[in-house]
């Protein structure tokens, strides 16, 4: 089984704005092209990509050459660009075809994967949505009439086919179709409707361009959790150093570094959610530089890391685990310091404390030890 991808990029659509037909406009970093073509290249079960473009473009499409991608001059209109393409693959030992159009740079692996599926089935299938809303017939800015949407679908691409089917139905057509399933539906094939994707939208609008990088956006979307715990044991002093606030207390925290346990614990769970090791890593103990250092040259450095890694700190928790000093009293001032030093809102900043019922090196006084969970997003 040879199961090819047609993907026509032909056109001229100039309705979208931009100065350049759609498929070749910049959209999410890449042009809209780019976007079909990947998709398609990350199916496995796609040997092989045709994509037609205008004589124009070719000079454009050059830089999308890749493994497996044949470019193709397109018709005068969509059907025959369609059938060059068929035409070309027609000694291939291709057996099934996917046809796409460029304009919908969002298909995902899935849809592709469900329409070859279809075609176990079936010899052609093409995706779509019902229509949901209400449809009105107008003029003039006016409401003259509604239409009924029962049994009323958006179609969508890509339309699937048994190869054999669609190029003889394709030869066998005078020309003018809107789509691939006009042309099988003259030639009698019967077409299954398999589910659409809501994202899937075709660029025309120059707002279908600001919804679709709003999708990409959101596609791109990633989430990391890490969590921190840190120990330090009192010693001789008289105060310590809790998130960044100096807290007068009995003893003293024992560390190469300030001892700011609960910062710590904070940058931990920042290298942590990067999968950047922890302080020890990017300040090793035996460097003497690092010797008495304010923590918040580590904090710092963690949240540095995640800017430059594209990330956010959506939120972190900081719990301290103590008898004594209280914390209550300086939670929101330590927050607040937290505040500044990653530079993010407050809000999004948790310093809670807990005893351990006596019990435990804390509960004997021995030493504080902390957690932090950070949860960062794509920035
Ligand atoms: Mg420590």
């Amino acid at each position: 089984m040879t199961t090819v991808a047609i993907i026509v990029a032909a056109g001229r659509g100039s309705r979208a704005g931009g100065g350049v037909p759609k498929q070749w406009r910049a959209l999410g970093g890449s042009v809209v092209l780019a976007h079909s073509l990947a998709a398609f290249r990350a199916s496995p079960d796609i040997d092989r990509i045709v994509v037609v473009v205008h004589p124009d473009d070719m000079p454009r499409a050059a830089v999308l050459a890749a493994e497996g991608i044949t470019f193709t001059a397109g018709g005068a209109t969509r059907d025959a660009s369609v059938r060059n393409a068929l035409e070309t693959l027609a000694d291939s030992g291709a057996t099934r075809v996917l046809i796409h159009d460029g304009a919908r740079p969002l298909v995902s692996p899935a849809l592709i994967a469900r329409m070859i599926l279809a075609l176990d089935e079936v010899v052609a299938a093409a995706p779509a949505l019902p229509v949901t809303d209400a449809l009105w017939r107008g003029e003039d800015g006016h409401v003259i009439g509604t239409v009924a949407r029962d049994g009323l679908y958006r179609a969508q691409t890509p339309q699937a086919f048994d190869f054999a089917a669609i190029l003889a139905a394709h030869r066998a057509h005078p020309g003018g179709a809107a789509d691939d399933v006009e042309v099988a539906r003259a030639a009698g094939l019967d077409v299954t409707i398999i589910d659409g994707d809501e994202d899937n939208i075709k660029l025309t609008y120059p707002s279908d361009f600001v919804r679709a990088e709003r999708i990409l956006r959101e596609r791109r979307m990633d989430i990391r959790a890490g969590n921190g715990f840190d120990v330090h044991a009192f010693g001789p002093g008289d105060h310590v150093w809790l998130c960044g606030v100096k807290v007068p207390h009995g003893r003293g925290l024992v560390g190469h570094s300030d001892a700011d346990v609960g910062m710590h614990a904070l940058t931990d769970a920042i290298y942590g959610a990067l999968a950047e090791g922890d302080i020890g890593r990017h300040f090793p103990p035996s460097d003497p530089q690092w010797k008495g250092a304010a923590s918040h040259i580590f904090l710092t450095h963690a949240v540095r890391l995640m800017r430059e890694r594209g990330f956010a700190l959506s939120n972190c928790d900081v719990t301290l685990v103590c008898e004594h000093p209280k914390i209550g009293p300086h939670a929101i001032t330590m927050q607040q310091e937290l505040a500044k030093i990653m530079e993010v809102d407050v809000t999004r900043i948790s310093v809670k404390a807990t005893t351990s019922e006596r019990l435990g090196f804390t509960g004997r006084e021995e030493g504080i030890a902390a957690l932090a969970t950070a949860l960062l997003v794509t920035a």
